[in-house]
């Protein structure tokens, strides 16, 4: 069974001062832990990931991107390139978050691009995936969580540079989540479609992100093929992030 992987997705929040102690916080607690069954990644904004990265050096927990572009470098004002993040010391990027897909137009072929570009600069892909709400309700989740892995997950992708989460876009920060059946259900369709595709399926993490708290937190994790979380919103508070790592425990 792959070990668990709590994640934090700053998203666009955290001026340096902020971002830095919440690091820090986390990252004493982290390396206060005897023998931690869960490893601990946080996603600040590429602007502060330099001076969070300080704050949690020697600590444990592990420092990623939020997005990147697909080229190594070049005209492109702005963008960051998956070399540079791997520069400042990350060791995961999250790639097509249905905030880039929805705000972005990205699009399951880019987001292949840009998981690429990750492994190439030596990183582990987070690749997000995950129905709409009319999409559920259509009785399309599995077929829409289908059609994003063969688009979004690129050759050469193993368990070693890949980390799919499962993010229903309707859950995200809406306080909503599915229900434990349903999450079962997706992750077990995830790892399916996965082994007709990597060598390696049953070792790749599949995260549930969407609306986990610590009061849900215990429940999600301990669904069949849930390896972990990715968490927004509580991830930027150091008790509740810790509370839902816990969970693990
Ligand atoms: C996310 O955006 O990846 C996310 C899971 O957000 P939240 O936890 O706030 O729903």
């Amino acid at each position: 069974m792959p070990r668990k992987l709590i994640a934090g997705n700053w998203k666009m929040n955290c001026l340096k001062a902020d971002g830095v102690a919440l690091a820090r916080d986390l990252g004493v607690r982290y390396s206060g832990e005897a023998d931690p069954v869960f490893d601990m990644l946080v996603c600040p904004p590429a602007q502060i990931i330099d001076a969070v990265g300080a704050a949690i050096a020697g600590s444990g927990v592990v420092l990623g991107g939020q997005d990147c572009h697909r080229e190594r470098k070049g005209a492109f004002t702005g963008d960051v390139a998956a070399p540079m993040l791997a520069d400042l010391g990350c060791s995961h990027v999250i790639v097509g978050h249905s905030e880039r897909r929805q705000y972005h137009g990205e699009i399951d072929l880019l987001v292949s691009e840009k998981a690429k570009a990750v492994h190439e600069a030596g990183m582990t892909a987070i690749i997000c995936i995950g129905e709409t709400e009319a999409e559920r309700d259509a009785g399309q989740a599995l077929a829409v969580c289908s059609r994003q892995i063969a688009g979004s997950v690129p050759e050469g992708s193993s368990a070693e540079n890949t980390v799919i989460a499962y993010e229903p876009v309707w859950a995200i920060g809406t306080g909503r989540t599915p229900t434990a059946d349903d999450v079962a259900e997706v992750h077990a369709h995830i790892r399916a479609e996965l082994s007709r595709m990597l060598a390696d399926p049953d070792d790749v993490q599949i995260l549930y992100g969407g609306s986990v708290k610590a009061s849900n937190a215990e429940e999600l994790m301990s669904v069949a093929n849930v390896d972990g979380a990715l968490v927004g919103g509580a991830s930027l508070k150091a008790d509740d992030f810790w509370a839902i790592a816990k969970a693990c425990s």
